[in-house]
């Protein structure tokens, strides 16, 4: 009985509880809060808890912007001899990898970091990048299933802090060699009890679990400030019947689902919830070769609104939306961040399934909105391009109900693109869902 009550517990807490960097937090509320809730067990002076007290915020990560990184090949469209021999990111790697991991070998890493962790949560893999070149590649044992609170996020992160071992104080629990990949969730290794035993619970709480020897070796390869994208492929995406892709699927792939957790900053309360917003759309984002970066009606359609950037569409930059009948009720679609749209295309327009409406962009950031990224929120740049895609039960730009967000600069805003709570309870469907029979 006692135990299983633990075990609940531990659903709740494991992996996700453990609050260690919030760029909000002034320092010293953040080592009470450390001090309250997360006891360290150093395996020897030299890995002690100052590993943790340090190098806390996000700033320390790569300069992305910056021109101080090393280059690396890049796919050219000038160059007739790259066209015809794709790029091998595996380098001299690849003969090492066993079969299943040569198919990354091909595929461009998603930012150009000198150093980065790229989490695949569709294979279950994060590959390690150095200088463009995949180093190592480390299987996950267990990630947050999918739609529940809390999924594993997906978005541009970095590798925070770093502890060999921690225990919470909540919970007889022990997880060892955690990193820090995005405010409360980490990459550690099985969790176990106090007498040893593993907790077998599926409930990661977001975390990402990998087994003992290889979360060794993932904290030893990791340091902090390392640039870490979290994502999903559309590689086995299969569209249901009667609908069309947004995008061209074999050159898209998922920089953040629908329910993606965002810390929105704010106090510590206690309740993770209250602390995060939650995506109410789909992102989808080009590889950085794509050569279609056409964006698409997903089914046969009205216009029923167009927004041009700057001119009141709180964040989303273009973005055109279209009414749909399907099985007699009404949806709409939302297409944001576009670089533009279609010539000619204007409000009352009807729309064929699968017609080109618009292209891919950046537009539409801003500080009062929301920062993705380390990008500077008014300074979109390459790693921004996406499609914002929502399924809505309202033409409207942002919440079809209200709601009320607290976004990561701390301002209270109308929520749009993201809901305070699951999306669902505002309107919103999930696209995955919507437009895929399986994925
Ligand atoms: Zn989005």
């Amino acid at each position: 009985m006692r135990k299983s009550l633990i075990v609940l517990l531990v659903a709740l807490f494991v992996g996700g509880f453990f609050v260690f960097k919030n760029n909000i937090f002034l320092k010293n509320e953040l080592s009470k809060l450390m001090a309250s809730e997360i006891v360290y067990y150093p395996k020897d002076s030299n890995e002690s808890s100052t590993t943790v007290g340090g190098n806390i915020t996000s700033s320390v990560g790569l300069d992305l912007a910056g021109s101080a990184l090393p280059s690396f090949a890049q796919p050219s469209e000038t160059s007739t001899e790259i066209k015809n021999q794709p790029i091998n990111y595996c380098g001299n790697n690849m003969a090492s990898l066993n079969p299943e991991d040569q198919k990354y070998c091909f595929k461009p890493p998603k930012e150009n970091a000198f150093r980065l962790f790229e989490i695949n949560l569709t294979d279950n893999k994060i590959l390690f990048y150095e200088n463009g070149v995949v180093q190592k590649i480390f299987p996950i044992a267990y990630q947050a299933p999918y739609g529940i609170w809390f999924e594993t996020p997906t978005g541009y992160f970095d590798i925070g802090v770093k502890t060999r071992k921690l225990k919470s104080s909540v919970v007889p629990v022990f997880m060892e060699d955690a990193v820090q990949f995005y405010e409360d969730f980490f990459i550690h290794n099985i969790p176990y009890w106090g007498d040893g035993s593993k907790v077998t619970s599926q409930f990661s709480g977001g975390c990402i679990r990998l087994n003992d020897d290889i979360a060794k070796t993932f904290y030893d390869t990791a340091k902090t400030g390392d640039a870490v994208v979290s994502y999903v492929t559309l590689d086995n995406a299969k569209l249901k019947d009667n609908f069309f892709a947004p995008v061209n699927l074999s050159q898209f792939w998922v920089r953040q689902r629908y329910n993606s957790p965002i810390r929105s900053g704010g106090v510590w309360s206690g309740d993770k919830k209250e602390e995060y917003i939650q995506h109410a759309g789909l992102d989808l984002a080009p590889y950085k070769d794509a050569v279609d970066r056409g964006v698409y009606a997903i089914y046969p359609g009205v216009v029923v609104n167009i927004i041009s950037n700057g001119h009141g569409d709180a964040g989303l930059g273009n973005t055109i939306i279209l009414e749909h009948k399907i099985n007699g009720e009404k949806i709409y679609s939302l297409y944001g961040h576009l670089s533009s749209i279609e010539a000619g295309i204007k409000i009352g327009d009807i729309i064929s399934g699968g017609q080109k409406i618009a292209t891919v962009g950046n537009t539409g950031y801003g500080c009062d909105y929301w920062k993705i990224g380390k990008d500077g929120c008014d300074q979109p740049g390459e790693n921004d391009i996406h499609l914002h895609l929502e399924i809505k039960s309202e033409p409207v730009i942002g919440s079809p109900k209200s709601d009320t967000c607290v976004i990561p600069n701390g301002k209270i805003t109308n929520c749009v693109g993201y809901t305070s709570d699951n999306p669902w309870l505002f309107g919103y469907q999930d696209p995955m869902n919507f437009l895929f029979s399986s994925f």
